[in-house]
């Protein structure tokens, strides 16, 4: 989640909004829109990582099936607030990376 050109600088400025420019270097973020693509990623991960979970709770039967669906509300939940960001990061950095590279 730093900036693509220097690596010091913060590409967002809160939880998903991003920066116009690098507070370090000054390189402009103008234009780099990444959209859904992270949120597209992020349900990638989630779901690739939630299914190990998932199988194990059918499996084994640790819990009841109340329990179970609680721990794997809270797991998505807690995954996809935690992922967004990075993934954003990286799409933004790709998008930079794209642009100078033309
Ligand atoms: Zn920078």
């Amino acid at each position: 989640m730093r900036c693509p050109k220097c690596g010091q600088g913060r590409v967002l400025k809160g939880y998903l909004t991003k920066h116009d420019q690098c507070p370090n270097c000054g390189e402009s973020f103008e234009g780099l829109n990444a959209d859904d693509g992270p949120a597209w990623f992020t349900m990638f991960f989630v779901g690739l990582f939630t299914i190990p979970l998932l199988i194990a709770l059918g499996v084994y039967n640790w819990f009841s099936m109340p329990f179970n669906i609680a721990i794997i509300c809270v797991y998505i939940t807690l995954l996809s607030l935690i992922l967004l960001p990075p993934t954003k990061g990286i799409f933004i950095a790709i998008l930079w990376y794209l642009r100078e590279n033309k």
